[in-house]
């Protein structure tokens, strides 16, 4: 296929990395399910180990079907490459590990993954790093918070499930100035509608299980660096560590990237279109989206992304049990958490991921009780519409029924 790095996004999620396997010219990449690769002789495997000889050694350091995904998601996001990781926890481990140790300190958005937030409160804590959380939609909470021992600024942009909007350009120049680095969870965007690293950022990483899989079918994660060196560093510890992933794996999620693309744009367009119908319904008391002129941060989205993506919040009026009759009268729309797959899925995080936290934690955070999260998928928009109308007709009735 040549040299893909010309091209556009949409060619680069067919071609990157999944060039026509040399040994048989199979077009799909091959599903390399080996864990040993044999060497020719001692020198062979002596040359591969110092990096000398070409070729692979043993999966966990490396293996073809892995290389061809890393491959591609590094060209989309415009680094200097890739690693694969079992999990999107498991790409966040990597980058905490090899960038934090003793008296280090962090600062993230406060609305971050929740396990990605948790391990930094319990686990990293254990070994003596400090982290703290703002709210980086302000760029001047980063700064502030920044200390002489920062050495990461970790955000997630749009976050979850607030869908709020922080400036990664600005977060990177503040990063850089005090000779920290900057890393990027761009799960929600997708490589397609924001490229965290044009923006500044050294690190971006993906949980693989949302839109670059898309298929709800396999759990996966990836890191991307921006330069050789930290890129180097990075491998080092992923490979070390061990969440690694299998090459089955590794070909279902190209399988899925294929059609990104494809699925992005009918997915986001599925979502304008709900989210301008939810804006217009007295049954909806709000809309977060960033598509939506009334999103806090609606003007940098539109400087910062191609795209506003497919996942929307909203608030039904009446409160946590109207929204939670809501989100189970859905039909079509399943009943289900993650984002980024090809059906759309709902959740209500105040019953569901969010219910262990105390409520006022929760209203901190942004999540309250009426807050339901919409992950759009590909279906037809006038079913979903419909769907999304029943279940708000069932929810005015409980709405309506007072509170003893
Ligand atoms: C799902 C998710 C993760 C974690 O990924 P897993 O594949 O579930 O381990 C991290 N960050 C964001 C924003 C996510 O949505």
């Amino acid at each position: 296929m040549g040299d893909t790095k010309q091209h556009h996004p949409s060619t680069l999620v067919i071609h990157a990395g999944q060039h026509a396997d040399p040994h048989t010219g199979a077009v799909s990449v091959p599903i390399y399910q080996s864990s040993t690769f044999a060497f020719r002789s001692a020198d062979e495997g002596a040359g591969r180990f110092l990096g000398t000889e070409p070729g692979y050694i043993y999966t966990r350091l490396g293996n073809p079907t892995i290389a061809a995904l890393e491959t591609s998601v590094a060209e989309l996001e415009r680094g200097a490459g890739a690693l694969a990781a079992a999990t999107g926890m498991a790409a966040v481990q990597t980058v905490y590990f090899a960038l934090l140790g003793q008296g280090a300190h962090v600062v993230a958005t406060d609305a971050l993954y929740g396990p990605s937030r948790l391990v930094l409160e319990t686990e990293y804590r254990r070994y003596g790093v400090t982290a703290t959380f703002v709210d980086s939609t302000d760029p001047e909470n980063v700064a502030r918070a920044m200390r002489p021992e920062t050495r990461l600024v970790y955000v997630e942009s749009p976050a979850n499930p607030t869908m709020a909007v922080s400036d990664l350009a600005a977060c990177a120049t503040i990063a850089h100035d005090r000779g920290a680095l900057l890393c990027v969870d761009n799960t929600f965007a997708s490589p397609l509608l924001q490229r965290p690293r044009d923006l500044g950022a050294h690190v971006v990483l993906h949980s693989l299980t949302k839109f670059l899989n898309g298929h709800s079918d396999v759990v996966g994660g990836i890191v991307v660096a921006r330069d050789p060196e930290l890129f180097a560093r990075l491998r080092k510890v992923h490979r070390n560590m061990g969440g690694t992933m299998d090459p089955h794996q590794a070909w279902l999620v190209l399988r899925g990237i294929k059609s990104l693309a494809l699925r992005v744009d009918r997915a986001q367009a599925n979502a304008r279109k709900i989210a301008a119908w939810l804006e217009a319904d007295p049954r909806i008391a709000w809309v977060r989206y960033p598509g939506l002129a009334s999103h806090p941060q609606h003007e940098l989205a539109s400087r910062q992304m191609d795209g506003p993506g497919a996942v929307l919040s909203f608030g039904v009026r009446g409160g946590f049990a109207p929204a939670k009759t809501m989100i189970e009268s859905c039909r079509l729309a399943t009943l289900a958490v993650s984002l980024g797959g090809i059906e759309t899925l709902i959740e209500h995080p105040a019953s569901m991921t969010h219910s262990a936290l105390p409520r006022a934690e929760r209203e901190a955070a942004g999540i309250t009780d009426d807050l339901v999260r919409l992950a759009v998928g590909c279906e037809d928009e006038r079913d979903l519409l419909a769907d999304l109308d029943q279940a708000l007709a069932r929810a005015a009735e409980v709405a309506a029924v007072p509170v003893p």
